[in-house]
């Protein structure tokens, strides 16, 4: 048998995060590689083959994907296409005995969550999701000092991430049924968030959600939400296609912390209220992100970000939803 230094992954849907970002990444990867596509364009292939050495025997699209199974270079599958479509090739990656990476927001609803999760658990393999923020250095900070209170307890969280942007007809972020909306697609990091530095998990969710613009009159353009965790702790968040925003703000009862920008690939910076600076990470945030999940893996430790904490993010993103029409939803 080969011996196999490095993990093998293999992208599943070659769009624009696989090709401006994962790909790359995966070329500062320690412990994990490119080594495969799947992919529903035949015209996008021999560009991928070409770039990045990949052999025919390592070429899949969706119909055939599961052969995988029989293929010892693939170790990991990372699922890289529309939310709606997450849950459908994260379990045919499971069912083939890979482990997987499933990109945020992790489905549509709980219950496509928890089958993933049950189809990992029942293949025995990993499942992690692409929350590549809670690999960046200041954004584990933050989650340290809500965990160690160095602050002092956290009181309330205000955090926003959103773009001002447009998409075309054809994009699937128009398409509610394939995961579109400003929610799903950006609303997912003010809630994960929330919870991580909060270190909590609210127990009721209010919501709002409308849009501006003709062309979300199927999605929402823009999200506004409130969580209240136990003890009367607050967070307030907000996501659009409409608008830019990008901070996480921490008041806790012994001073502050912030981060502007947030959630941006390169760049994350922050200071806290005893002046103390979280200066930018040089290094490929997606490449550390895909290393400590693939060391994870090799170690035969739990992933960093589990899939049960893309389920949290997901039930409370309906429970926004639902909040919308009742006046209130609470969860758990
Ligand atoms: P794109 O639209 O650019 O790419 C999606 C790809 O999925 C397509 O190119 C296609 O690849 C494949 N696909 C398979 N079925 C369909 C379908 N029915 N409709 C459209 N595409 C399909 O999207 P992104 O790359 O921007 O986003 C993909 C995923 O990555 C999403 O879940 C998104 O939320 C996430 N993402 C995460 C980011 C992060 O920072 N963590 C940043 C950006 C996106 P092919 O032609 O090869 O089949």
């Amino acid at each position: 048998s080969k011996q196999k230094e490095k993990l093998g992954v293999a992208l599943v849907g070659l769009g624009s995060y696989s090709t401006g970002r994962l790909a790359p990444g995966l070329q500062k990867t320690e412990h994990c590689e490119l080594r495969g596509i799947v992919t529903g364009s035949p015209h996008k292939i021999p560009k991928w083959q070409k770039q990045y050495n990949i052999p025919d025997s390592n070429v899949y699209n969706y119909e055939n994907m599961h052969e995988v199974a029989k293929n010892d270079d693939i170790d990991i599958i990372y699922v890289v296409t529309p939310p709606g479509l997450h849950a459908k090739y994260s379990i045919i990656g499971a069912e083939a005995g890979k482990h997987v990476w499933c990109e945020k927001p992790m489905a549509m609803n709980v219950e496509e969550c928890q089958s993933i999760i049950d189809a990992a658990n029942k293949n025995g393999v990993s499942l992690s999701i692409g929350y590549r923020l809670q690999h960046e250095p200041n954004n584990r900070t933050i989650i340290r000092y809500g965990k160690e209170e160095t602050y002092g307890a956290v009181q309330e969280v205000k955090s926003g991430a959103g773009y001002n942007g447009s998409h075309s007809a054809d994009s699937w972020r128009r398409d509610p049924e394939l995961g579109g909306g400003a929610l799903y697609d950006m609303g997912v990091y003010p809630i994960n968030a929330s919870r991580y530095s909060a270190n909590m998990e609210p127990v009721a969710v209010r919501g709002k959600q409308w849009s501006e613009r003709d062309i979300y009159n199927e999605v929402d353009e823009f999200t506004e939400f409130e969580l209240e965790f136990p003890d009367g702790v607050m967070a307030f968040g907000e996501t659009s296609f409409g608008k830019s925003t990008n901070y996480l703000n921490v008041d806790c009862t012994d001073g502050w912390y912030r981060l502007q920008p947030f959630q941006t690939y390169s760049g994350v910076k922050g200071e806290t209220s005893d002046g103390k600076e979280l200066p930018p990470d040089p290094h490929h945030q997606q490449a550390r992100q895909m290393d400590n999940e693939a060391l994870a893996i090799k170690e035969g430790r739990d992933p960093i970000v589990p899939g049960e904490d893309g389920l949290r993010d997901i039930r409370i993103v309906q429970a926004i939803m639902e909040s919308f029409q009742n006046s209130e939803a609470r969860i758990s």
